[in-house]
């Protein structure tokens, strides 16, 4: 899979995209993530890429010529057929159902604001796909990014020691995931469940899956509704 990234700020993925799972799937070759400064398409010598809005009001809009420009740029630079994703917190809220249809992808674009946002014939010109990772306002889609690729890239194949981690993960079946125990097998008075000692295989994963069911409609209800997605 390839991965554009295009920023203004491409410094700020350096440590997260450089360590653990993200950075052995780039040299495995599983992934590769090219990332694209937006103010390198600046119109001017100033490298200006926001300005202030129409009509009033605080802040700055980044503009769409740079933006633009960028996209065009970047979507040269590989014959793959890519998905375009806008990050936005007006957009679909992320979760693990998308990063697995993420994760059939061979090559994702994605577009980080930063300011007030973006101009909205951004928005509207380019054929994007709206995303947010939740309602909050974070100070630019940077972060953002990095929370798609690394939801997205765990779930390829290869990328995990253990293929059965990521199936086993809360929401990957729409709960949330069991209670894990390691050594020691008592800790300050605090004892692993009998049945966890007991070398069942069967019943361990009875225990596992009812487990998840409890603590699922304790903690989560609404993954438990079927009109949730609706
Ligand atoms: N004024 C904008 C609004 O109310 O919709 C928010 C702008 S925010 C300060 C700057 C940039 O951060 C956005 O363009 C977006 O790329 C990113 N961003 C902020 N919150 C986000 C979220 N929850 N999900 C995805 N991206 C987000």
């Amino acid at each position: 899979m390839r991965i554009d990234i295009l920023t203004l700020f491409p410094e700020v993925f350096a440590s997260h995209l450089n360590c653990s799972i993200i950075k052995r799937a780039q040299d495995e070759g599983l992934i590769q993530i090219v990332m694209t400064d937006i103010r390198d398409f600046a119109a001017d010598s100033y490298r200006k890429v926001d300005d202030k809005p129409y009509g009033g009001g605080p802040g700055m809009v980044m503009m769409p010529g740079p933006v633009f420009d960028c996209f065009e740029h970047v979507l040269k630079l590989s014959q793959e057929k890519a998905r375009t994703i806008l990050l936005t917190p007006q957009g679909k809220t992320f979760n693990q159902a998308k990063a697995l249809e993420l994760s059939a992808e061979k090559r994702l674009i994605l577009i980080a604001g930063k300011y007030e946002g973006f101009d909205e014939r951004i928005r509207t010109g380019l054929d994007t796909e709206q995303i947010s990772i939740g309602d909050y306002i974070l100070n630019g889609g940077e972060l953002a990014a990095m929370v798609i690729i690394d939801a997205t890239v765990r779930l390829l194949s290869g990328a995990l020691g253990d293929e059965d981690s990521a199936r086993d993960d809360s929401f990957s079946d729409g709960l949330l995931e069991y209670p894990q125990y390691t050594r020691p097998e008592v800790f300050r008075g605090m004892k692993v469940p009998d049945i966890l000692l007991s070398g069942n295989h069967k019943k361990i994963a009875e225990w596992r899956k009812q487990q998840s069911i409890e603590r699922t409609k304790k903690n989560r209800p609404d993954l438990l509704d079927p009109e949730k997605d609706k």
